[in-house]
């Protein structure tokens, strides 16, 4: 009896500070999560969710800061057909307001509209031409890849504490982010340019680290966007030095924008240079920035993400472009522009569910595209891991993709001549 009595109170205490230990768990943790099935299928039984809503393709999960970490993890498998990553659709589910009264069909009605959005992407961009073979060649002679490989080294730097981690939540991973913004506006200064706006664009308060933009010129006619992502995982088990992963397309975007702004070219339509906060905790930052240009109803013409231009498996030159998920035309076009101004061989290969920041894009219906290093698969098998080292990058490879970028806003947001 007094066995029974102690256990009733040991499991009582036990759910009292259980149930404590939910009430003290901030709101702001809770999480509303897209995952694509195939994703859904590698998560850890250990990982606590529940499913909101759900469909063939696509699940809609609540979680709470936890389970992103599981989602991670699984995204971390590597699976023999292309699955992606996962969204955080925790402000798109907030502010959604469904006629459905019951929670399970606003649910279901939510993943049915996300579904909708990423499917009926089909604006015709425009048609895009070669016009401006001059200009683009002759900022593209100006691209360095030892300035890409000497930036590189330093932002992937793990030694001296500098960067252990670019973590969307760590002091380092907001260093990452001053450190992009004071470059842009040391390059700014060097050259006199005072049409040049640099600033920060917050992730909301689950994360440290805002993510930058820089708007180069003063017009305001629809423009050209080129990013990628400065966050890594966080270094708490491991080194994340994430020079791939995506400190090549940082550096990459980097090497555009200072080949832009050193330049004495102007355009008639303005560029701008984004590198995108907590992309590996479910396209975050870039979900956020997205939200900031529709609301201050800032056009935008197409956008060109970066993320992995440095691992060359087997030194094969080939730029892979993407083809779930973007622009049909504006991919087309990216052919177009390697075929003419890189001049070397292009493949196309698919991969997966909001692989990168251009998914935050495509599904606010705005026209966009993204080159890869390697065929799905074939690309950099260290990624998230303290091995992801500038020493098996190559140099030309991301030199190249600087050159695509420059091809990409030159041609797009048409030198004044
Ligand atoms: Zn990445």
């Amino acid at each position: 009896m007094l066995q029974h009595k102690k256990l009733a109170l040991l499991s009582l205490s036990l759910f009292s500070l259980i149930a404590l230990a939910a009430k003290a768990e901030p709101i702001d943790n809770r999480h509303i999560i897209v995952a694509p099935q195939c994703l859904v299928k590698n998560l850890s039984v250990s990982m606590n969710y529940k499913t909101l809503a759900s469909s063939s393709t696509l699940a809609l999960l609540e979680t709470n800061r936890l389970g992103i970490d599981y989602l991670i993890e699984a995204k971390n498998h590597r699976t023999a057909t292309p699955c992606g990553g996962f969204v955080d659709v925790t402000d798109a589910w907030d502010n959604y307001h469904s006629r459905d009264l019951s929670s399970q069909r606003k649910a279901k009605s939510f993943l049915q509209e996300e579904m909708t959005k990423e499917s009926s992407v089909k604006i015709k961009a425009k048609t895009y031409g070669i016009q401006y073979p001059d200009q683009v060649n002759q900022l593209i002679k100006q691209i360095n890849p030892s300035t890409i490989w000497s930036d590189l080294t330093a932002f992937s730097d793990t030694h001296k504490s500098k960067f252990p981690d670019r973590y969307a939540n760590s002091a380092t991973g907001v260093n990452a982010a001053n450190w992009l913004k004071e470059k842009i506006e040391a390059l700014a200064k060097a050259n006199n340019r005072t049409d040049i706006t640099t600033y920060a664009i917050s992730t909301g308060p689950q994360y440290k680290q805002p993510s930058i933009v820089v708007k180069i010129g003063d017009s305001n006619e629809p423009g050209v966007v080129i990013g990628g992502h400065m966050d890594t995982l966080s270094s708490s088990w491991e080194l994340k030095p994430g020079a791939d992963d995506d400190g090549s397309g940082s550096m990459a975007v980097m090497e555009i924008a200072r080949t832009l702004i050193s330049s004495n070219m102007r355009f008639k339509k303005p560029i701008y240079i984004m590198w995108y906060a907590a992309e590996e905790e479910g396209l975050v930052g870039s979900s956020k920035v997205v939200a900031e240009f529709k609301n201050k109803n800032i056009p935008i013409d197409a956008v060109l993400q970066f993320d992995m231009t440095g691992y060359a498996d087997k030194n094969d030159p080939t730029i892979w472009l993407i083809t779930d998920n973007i622009n049909k035309d504006l991919t087309a076009y990216l052919e177009t522009l390697i075929k003419t101004y890189i001049k070397q061989p292009v493949g196309y290969t698919r991969c997966g569910y909001s692989c990168s920041d251009h998914a935050s894009w495509n599904k606010a219906g705005f026209p966009a595209a993204i080159p890869f290093e390697a065929a799905f698969g074939k690309d950099n098998p260290y990624i998230h891991t303290a091995n992801d080292t500038i020493n098996i990058l190559s140099i030309n490879h991301m030199a190249n993709f600087a050159k695509l970028g420059i091809a990409f806003a030159v041609e797009l947001a048409e030198p004044v001549v």
